[in-house]
């Protein structure tokens, strides 16, 4: 299935593609897809109703978060070869773990906002993963029973909060808007293989990123593993993977965002999004 969330901030109702690539409503079914209502069980109940029988939505309505704020939003650093190597960075021996401020995550086009004084912002596709239900020490041969699905990410980034301001990464990674997730949640049954997809990202309509992620160091199974070793994952928490090369930062010299630009990008069979970048403003 292709779970969607769609409406006004804040205030976006659950709703999923039928097969014609028609948005239907599920709020009669379900709240949100928070907590139980992403279980396996649950999961499976929403794969037996008949999409033609749930309401149309009409119009088109903005599209949310694949799935509203979580609890933690884990990010993967430097887990493909190529964006190690553009970074100037070692590869890691062990998988790098970094937080993304909840509460960045926001629509797939929804604009993306430059914090105050940005000079150095950045773009990232990753593959996203959702967590269903909770575990701590999962096993790797059992990993993926612990997902919900996946969905389009990007990792946005400000590079000097990110390298130049200081201690970790997370000061550069968590500002309001750097976390587009979506347009969907894409479920397991729909996804033959993780490993096996491809992903994109266009500046202005000029293709900056073009990897695979059967290119990843560290592959999705023991991201969750190695994870759920330092935290309880609950379900509806999301950890992007890492991205391949082709970001701002690798450039000679670097092409960083700024106001006016727009940024597209997709992961196969998982959708794309389209965004706009603006300047810093105060939030309504
Ligand atoms: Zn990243």
């Amino acid at each position: 299935m292709k779970l969607v969330r769609y409406g006004r901030p804040g205030k976006e109702k659950p709703g999923l593609i039928d097969p014609e690539g028609k948005l239907r409503d599920l709020s009669a079914e379900l709240p949100d897809f928070s907590g139980k209502y992403l279980s396996s069980k649950s999961l499976k109940r929403l794969s037996k109703l008949k999409a033609k029988d749930l309401p149309a939505v009409r119009g088109t309505p903005r599209i949310g978060s694949c799935v509203p704020q979580p609890g933690n939003f884990i990010a993967i650093g430097l887990n493909y070869h190529d964006h190690a190597n553009e970074a100037g960075m070692q590869l890691p021996k062990e998988p790098i773990i970094f937080n993304k401020a909840p509460n960045c995550i926001q629509g797939p086009n929804d604009d993306i906002m430059l914090p105050k004084g940005s000079v150095k912002g950045d773009w990232e596709i990753e593959l996203g993963i959702v967590i269903g239900t909770r575990g701590s020490y999962i096993k790797e041969s059992e990993a993926l029973d612990y997902v919900a699905g996946y969905c389009v990410s990007n990792d946005v980034s400000e590079r000097e909060y990110q390298i130049e301001r200081a201690g970790q990464w997370t000061k550069g990674k968590g500002c309001p808007t750097f976390g587009p997730l979506g347009p969907w949640l894409v479920t397991t049954d729909e996804v033959e293989d993780p490993q096996n997809l491809a992903l994109w990202l266009d500046v202005n309509g000029v293709r900056q990123q073009s990897g695979h992620t059967s290119k990843m160091i560290f592959g999705v199974k023991h991201l969750i593993s190695y994870v759920s070793q330092f935290m309880t994952l609950d379900a509806g928490d999301v950890i992007i993977t890492g991205t391949p090369a082709g970001v701002a930062l690798g450039r000679k010299p670097p092409n960083f965002l700024k106001a006016g630009d727009t940024i597209s990008c997709g992961v196969e069979g998982l959708g794309q999004q389209a965004a706009r970048v603006v300047a810093w403003h105060k939030d309504d």
